[in-house]
């Protein structure tokens, strides 16, 4: 066997490309000119990977602005390697920053992203691409690990594994093997979670209702697939859109606990005074929770302080943007708020604080009306709840593309900035559940022109709104699925086709990924909700014994190393990079000094051509 040593990526999406690029800055200084073979594993092309692989539909959009995407470090990173500038997304394709961009030209940019890291490599390391699923890894803990490839009987051997295994499928839990053996008993559609993009949508027939349970994102891949996808086209203006059905497209009765779609994404940005953040969720409250014995519960633990930092953010914008909508001045508020504080001696009556200062309820930050936006609504009759939604959705639109409300902006900077501070819990705190889904709802939802077309889709009756809290029951009597919601009492939507719009559960149990389920089954930790749990400082898999895995690191969606789920906007100081950088360093130094040697080369004293990077590629299906 040869004595080089081996890494082995597994998973080349927007992560595994960014640990790779991190790799390449940090290895003249780590490695030196020491041999690596360097293997990458993913059926999908590396860089843009399975989710933004650029042979999928163009109908589908990035939900973020293309001047907010980049996958290159700045001097906001805090980093211990090299910055490596590059272009965002809006530069590198030259177009208008503020579009949405169609993430097949995402999957673009990600590809030559990668190619620029991969060329960033010196001639020492040779990089094997594999175009295929590694299945799993063993291999003893202090020795090196195997990682068994579908399309190979020979493992691959490595001394470090690093696993950006991103966005997984799941299998099916009880109640949707309950739903689907209910759909084949009846010869009804069932389409569980999954990834719109790789779902079958053919069993949906046009005219047909279906019940759409989820009005996340998913849902809106899943409405552009089904209208657009099947030749419907919009007329009108951009502002004010008309929907022209082709006639193919079935009729999309959606709901979801809320009952509203995702807050729109904010249709300008924050100028002027920023706010000071973090003020009161930052390293000194994250070291106090850490202090703590005993689980931590997010709700009971960690959301007051989460809410009084997002609170702060909104009031600060309010008071010094606009002042002339606040009683008294910053300064008073500001020194009110702090000693409202959870557990300080004001927190008794923040509600007062906040009534006495900020006249007009609009101006209000309250997240528990934002997270139950309909809560004790109640309308006569379907028709009605229509009426309802339309003008909540035209309200919403309105609000978010309103500089005289930044406050909402600011607060979008506090979640990410609570964001930030979160993963430095890693697996003390669950931050899957609720926290994740209100995130989500507030801060990661449609662009602006995809709730207009919305509106269009409602106007022309091929979607219908279903109100919040919505239960849908399998009826064995007649064989149809029923939806029904509170908001509109007695009234039960029949259909033979339920849509579940959401991802599967990231869990290492209910995962369908054999390598993740075999990496937990294998003594891994995780979290109550399932997340992998890795070293909040290197990424590594933390192991039951509560040791982390010398050789093996986890950063990504499927982790504790999560960073808010999204791609980097520039100057935001990058969560995910610096991750990225703090793992590729640790990989590097393990490699450097326990890694198998190799033979001392002979030495010569006729100088040689340094040689070539060889790149070697294995071509599995997926192009
Ligand atoms: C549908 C969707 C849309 C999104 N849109 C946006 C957006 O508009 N803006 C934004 O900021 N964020 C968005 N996100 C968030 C998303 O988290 C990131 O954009 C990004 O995809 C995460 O990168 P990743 O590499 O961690 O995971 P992934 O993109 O999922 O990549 C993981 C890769 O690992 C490979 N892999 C997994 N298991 C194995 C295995 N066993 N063997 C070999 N290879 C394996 C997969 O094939 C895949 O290519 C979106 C997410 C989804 C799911």
């Amino acid at each position: 066997m040869s004595g080089t040593a081996s890494l082995v990526i597994v998973g080349a999406g927007p992560r595994g490309t960014g640990f790779l690029e991190r790799l390449a800055a940090a290895l003249p200084e780590l490695y030196g000119d020491r041999p690596l073979d360097l293997h990458l594993v993913d059926p999908y092309p590396p860089g843009p990977g399975r989710i933004w692989r650029t042979a999928q539909s163009p109908l589908l959009w990035m939900n973020s602005m293309a001047e907010d995407v980049t996958v290159f470090t700045d001097d906001t990173v805090r980093l211990e390697g090299p910055v490596r500038p590059g272009p965002t997304l809006a530069a590198w394709s030259g177009t208008d920053g503020r579009r949405f961009a169609p993430r097949p030209e995402q999957g673009a940019y990600l590809r030559w992203a990668y190619e620029r890291a991969r060329d960033a490599l010196p001639a020492t390391v040779t990089l094997h691409e594999h175009r295929t699923t590694a299945l799993r890894v063993d291999g003893p803990r202090e020795g090196r690990q195997r990682v068994w490839l579908a399309d190979r009987a020979a493992p691959l051997p490595a001394d470090l594994v690093v696993l950006t295994l991103g966005h997984l499928d799941a299998e099916p839990d009880a109640e949707q093997r309950e739903l689907a053996g209910f759909a084949e008993r009846h010869g009804l559609v069932h389409v569980p979670p999954g990834h719109t993009a790789d779902l079958d949508l053919s069993a949906l027939p046009a005219g047909e209702p279906v019940l759409v349970r989820g009005f996340g994102l998913a849902f809106v891949d899943l409405m552009v697939l089904l209208t657009e996808g099947r030749g419907g086209r919009y007329e009108g203006t951009a502002d004010a859109p008309v929907y022209v059905p082709s006639g193919k497209e079935p009729v999309l009765y959606v709901g979801s606990r809320r009952g509203v779609p995702y807050h729109s994404k904010l249709g300008y940005a924050l100028d002027g005074e920023r706010p000071p953040l973090p003020r009161f969720f930052g390293p000194d409250r994250v070291a106090a929770l850490l202090g703590r014995d005993g689980p931590l519960d997010f709700r009971r633990d960690v959301w007051p302080h989460v809410s009084h930092e997002l609170g702060w953010a909104h009031y600060h914008r309010l008071f010094t943007a606009h002042p002339e909508r606040t009683t008294g001045d910053w300064a008073g508020f500001a020194a009110a708020w702090a000693a409202a504080a959870p557990g300080g001696p004001g927190a008794h009556d923040l509600a007062g604080l906040v009534a006495a200062a900020v006249p007009d309820p609009a101006d209000r930050f309250d997240p528990d009306a934002l997270d139950h936006p309909l809560d004790g609504l109640r309308v006569p009759d379907a028709d009605a709840l229509q009426d309802v939604l339309r003008d909540y959705v035209t309200a919403d639109l309105r609000r978010r593309h309103d500089p005289a409300h930044s406050p909402d902006a600011a607060v979008f900077a506090a979640v990410l900035s609570v964001y930030g501070q979160l993963v430095r819990l890693g697996d003390r705190i669950d931050t899957d559940g609720w926290w994740h889904g209100f995130f989500s709802y507030l801060a990661s939802g449609p662009p602006g022109p995809r709730l207009r077309r919305l509106l269009a889709l409602s106007e022309a009756g091929t979607v219908r709104f279903l109100g919040p809290r919505l239960t849908v029951e399998a009826d064995e009597r007649h064989g149809v699925f029923r939806a029904s919601s509170p908001a509109v009492p007695g009234a039960v939507t029949e259909a033979r086709a339920l849509v579940e719009a959401r991802l599967p559960a990231p869990t290492v149990t209910g995962t369908a990924s054999p390598l993740l389920r075999g990496l937990y089954e294998d003594g891994a930790r995780a979290t109550p909700g399932g997340l992998l749990a890795v070293d909040p400082a290197d990424g590594r898999i933390l192991q039951r014994d509560g040791r982390p895995h010398p050789r093996r690191i986890a950063l990504g969606p499927h982790t504790t190393a999560r960073a808010g789920g999204g791609f980097t906007r520039p100057r935001t100081g990058g969560l995910a990079f610096a991750q990225n950088d703090a793992a590729a360093r640790a990989a590097l130094a393990f490699l450097r000094d326990h890694a198998r040697r190799p033979a001392a080369p002979a030495r010569t004293l006729v100088p040689v051509p340094a040689p070539q990077r060889r790149t070697e590629e294995h071509h599995g299906p997926h192009q």
